[in-house]
């Protein structure tokens, strides 16, 4: 079959709908392909290829799916692990990234029923998956067979030991930090620009528990700080935190029931509205109890800067104002944590955030045409907030327009000299030039 041919094959099976799929991609050489998947040993896994493919006409290498070539971590540095919730069965999702019509790609995907894992792109390639390019280049993707608004169901006990031995072995290969500014839902990736948040997605969802998740990674929520310190890490129990969300797109009351997701309020009452995420709603309307609505929640294991106190409420800088969230006294929704928070550098009224960490433009080669750089988000850090972070951002930025690196400059990582720190602004992490910022031990 020719190129064209098999175009038009592929372009007529998309339409058919899912069980077309299976006749597409590389399936049918199963147990023919060498590649051993990267996995710690003891963890029941196995290798199916995504498709790398071109889709359009053969002279047009732009044209194709569904991930990028590269020799990480030697080039880019990996520097994030992102769950996802896949939102089709596990079946489905493989023949999905054996399609390159479909754009989208995961290293990794996890089965629900029995935690078995399938790796489809290797670690040293950039999968399709955040919805933010610099960090795809810098990341790996893990997908969870699961439906967000269904609950807690898909997640089962062997799902949460397979992803956790694999994040494990995972962070231990590439040197990434096990905390929530390194170890993020595709709810955590920031937009690359202010007008793309409303595209961002929020898997895994409130019903991901992070809790467990962040336990069985060795990382359990303790105090390691003096109560009434400045930083916290949010805590709820996961069964005992009843929350009643709504699926806003089927326009239906999800059934109350335990979740990670604390609802965060613009002032210290339970009537007050909830707080949005202003990239979201520029203009100011409040938050909502929709399950998409992230702005509207924190989540367990994430971590927060106090900003003020009232009994049974505690204020934290959120998106550049006080976010309020319910501490009763005898539960234990945040705990107190030691750790490092940024801030403004003495003299600054504010400091730019953004959601990429680029070179400048006059650090690209003069006949380099894509000088990517950084554009910032809508928020700010101003004098007298901080935020958790300090973390280490790779600064650079991977060009990858073509399937192969036929044209000059193609799949060469360009590095920036600015270093970068990561910064938990909001529900999602930005970065900050670190010249702009103080990184502090909280107090
Ligand atoms: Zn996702």
């Amino acid at each position: 079959m020719t190129p064209q041919q098999r175009t038009r094959l592929a372009a007529a099976l998309a339409t058919a709908g899912a069980l077309s799929m299976t006749l597409l991609g590389p399936a049918t050489h199963a147990g023919a392909d060498p590649v051993r998947p990267d996995c710690p040993r003891g963890l029941a896994c196995d290798w199916v290829p995504a498709a790398h493919e071109q889709t359009g006409d053969p002279a047009d290498k732009e044209t194709y799916g569904n991930y990028d070539t590269s020799d990480r971590p030697r080039t880019n540095k990996i520097r994030f692990i992102v769950l996802h919730d896949t939102e089709e069965d596990f079946d489905t999702t493989l023949k999905i990234f054996q399609n390159p019509l479909r754009q989208a790609s995961a290293h990794y995907v996890v089965r629900s029923s029995d935690g078995h894992v399938t790796q489809m792109v290797k670690n040293k390639d950039v999968a399709w998956q955040a919805g933010n390019w610099y960090v795809n280049s810098h990341s790996i993707g893990i997908e969870q067979e699961g439906v967000a608004v269904d609950g807690a169901k898909w997640y089962t006990p062997e799902m949460y030991r397979s992803t956790a031995k694999l994040v494990r072995h995972l962070a231990a290969e590439y040197g990434i930090p096990l905390d929530r500014q390194h170890i993020i839902g595709h709810d955590g990736v920031p937009p690359t620009t202010a007008s793309g948040t409303r595209n961002m997605h929020w898997d895994p969802g409130p019903y991901w528990d992070w809790n467990r998740f962040m336990a069985l990674l060795g990382r359990p929520t303790v105090p390691t700080a003096p109560a009434r310190g400045e930083l916290v890490t949010i805590s709820p129990d996961f069964k005992k935190n009843k929350q009643a969300f709504r699926d806003c797109e089927k326009g239906v009351d999800l059934p109350v029931q335990g979740s990670s997701a604390v609802p965060l309020h613009t002032a210290p009452s339970a009537d007050a509205p909830l707080f949005s995420d202003p990239g979201l709603r520029p203009d100011g309307s409040p938050g909502t109890n929709c399950a998409a609505d992230w702005g509207s929640k924190i989540s367990a294991t994430q971590r927060a800067v106090v900003a003020d106190r009232v009994p049974g409420w505690t204020a934290i800088w959120w998106y550049g104002q006080k976010a309020w969230l319910r501490t009763p006294a005898h539960t234990r929704t945040t705990t107190p944590t030691a750790g490092y928070v940024v801030r403004p550098k003495k003299g600054r009224a504010e400091v730019p955030v953004l959601g990429v960490a680029y070179p400048e433009k006059s650090e690209y080669p003069a006949d380099f045409a894509d000088q990517r750089v950084g554009a910032p988000l809508g928020y700010t850090i101003k004098a007298g907030q901080s935020y958790p972070g300090g973390g280490e951002a790779p600064t650079g930025y991977f060009h990858a327009p073509t399937i192969d690196a036929s044209y000059p400059y193609v799949h060469t990582y360009f590095r920036g000299g600015e270093r970068y720190v990561t910064v938990q602004i909001g529900h999602r992490i930005a970065f900050v030039k670190a010249s702009d910022v103080d990184i502090v031990r909280a107090r």
